[in-house]
């Protein structure tokens, strides 16, 4: 019979975590909900650290206000241990609490660069973002490793905020793992031309001095944080391992975010990681209902957007095809509108919109009503 006191715990302080309570209070309006979280913030939106933030969205936007929904907030507390057999977590402080329903919500940490130099920014916290920001209004001279995501959404923005910005990376092009060429060759132009250093090429390894400026910035990819489930005996497998109802291999213990390894139908069943804000909104609030009691099936479409310079793209579905490459219909400027077409096995597995706003919820319908569409096809259903 369930204990009467005892609260649902949730283990991190990102956007899962916060979506794992309201979750868990879409189904139990009453018990308490504690979250604890190593940051010293509570949950908060990361996507605008490297976007928003930097064109006149302020912080106070970017709070969750997870306390709102009758959650106990705990900030700077790591959770060092779980006992699933005794339902008890147990913090670094020592400190011991039991639980009704456990989310582990504990998303990745950056990757370091080898060796692990001094003085080097790693770009994911509100505290990183803080740091890079003084140093922009102090005028600073800011280098940043990594020509992925986060190396060119921050890079942009830093640029445009008036910074003097260098980018360092060992591909040839920007984005060159994320997206298929021409792109990375256009955008490393377009980013040059607004005055931004580049440096391909440059691969980090230990050893390699760091590039000279007053402040160097990490972007070089994640790790799920997965230790606190590995040593307590549940199943991983580069991810917390869980079904498709988001339920790991103990009892009572649910998990959300980027730090899951899911069933995706898309990909016939086969587990996977996501590092996406829509994966961990709706993951972390189907895991929060499940450790309530209300399992539910999770079988997400992935999506995920970006952009710099005023230009925008997003995918939806997974960008991944056999072959030599996606159909690729796009215009001779980098801001001409472009669509990205991967198939596998002549089945469509995700779409690429180049600068195309407004055509989303097209491309959902075709991934998910019309796989097997022609590119004409495709092409004319986006444009209506
Ligand atoms: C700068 C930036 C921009 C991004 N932009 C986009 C975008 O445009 N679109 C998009 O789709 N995605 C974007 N992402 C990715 C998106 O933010 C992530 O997918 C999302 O944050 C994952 O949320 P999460 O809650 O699963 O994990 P995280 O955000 O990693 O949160 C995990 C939390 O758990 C805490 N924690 C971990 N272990 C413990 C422990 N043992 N005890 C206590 N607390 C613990 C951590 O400190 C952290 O607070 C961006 C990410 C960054 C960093």
């Amino acid at each position: 019979m369930a204990d009467p006191v005892r609260p649902f715990v949730i283990v991190g302080g990102g956007m899962a975590a916060d979506a794992a309570a309201r979750g868990i209070r879409s189904v139990e309006p009453e018990r308490p909900i504690l979250l604890f979280s190593d940051e010293p913030h509570a949950p908060y939106d990361r996507p605008p650290l490297s976007k928003g933030l930097w064109h006149g969205t302020s912080e106070e936007r970017i709070w969750r206000d997870t306390a709102d929904e009758a959650v106990t907030v705990r900030v700077d507390s790591r959770v060092a241990a779980i006992d699933p057999e005794g339902h008890e977590i147990e913090l670094s402080s020592g400190e011991r609490q039991s639980y009704e329903g456990l989310v582990l919500a504990t998303g990745c940490r950056p990757r370091r660069l080898p060796g692990n130099p001094d003085g080097v920014v790693y770009f994911r916290s509100l505290e990183s973002y803080r740091t890079v920001r003084r140093a922009a209004e102090a005028g600073s001279r800011i280098a940043i490793i990594g020509g992925g995501f986060i190396g060119t959404e921050l890079g942009a923005s830093l640029r445009e905020a008036g910074a003097s910005v260098s980018l360092h990376y060992p591909e040839g092009a920007l984005l060159e793992r994320i997206l298929p060429a021409p792109l990375p060759r256009r955008i490393a132009d377009a980013f040059a031309d607004r005055g931004i250093e580049l440096h391909p090429h440059r691969e980090a390894s230990g050893g390699t001095p760091l590039p000279d400026a007053d402040l160097v910035v990490a972007g070089i990819g994640v790790e799920p944080r997965v230790e606190l489930a590995r040593d307590a005996g549940l199943e991983v497998d580069g991810g917390i391992r869980v079904d498709a109802h988001l339920r790991t291999s103990a009892p009572g213990i649910f998990a959300a975010g980027d730090v899951v390894s899911f069933p995706l139908s898309l990909r016939g069943g086969r587990h996977r990681r996501l590092e996406h804000e829509s994966h961990a909104n709706e993951s972390g609030m189907l895991a929060g209902m499940g450790a309530a009691g209300s399992p539910q099936d999770y079988d997400p479409m992935p999506y995920f957007h970006s952009g710099f310079f005023g230009l925008t793209w997003e995918v939806v579905g997974l960008p991944e095809c056999d072959g030599e490459g996606p159909d690729l219909h796009l215009g001779s400027a980098l801001d001409d509108p472009g669509v990205g077409i991967y198939r596998v096995e002549g089945r469509l597995m995700g779409l690429l919109l180049w600068n195309r706003p407004g055509a989303m919820r097209h491309a959902r319908t075709l991934l998910h009503e019309a796989p097997g569409s022609s590119d004409s096809q495709i092409l004319d259903r986006l444009n209506g």
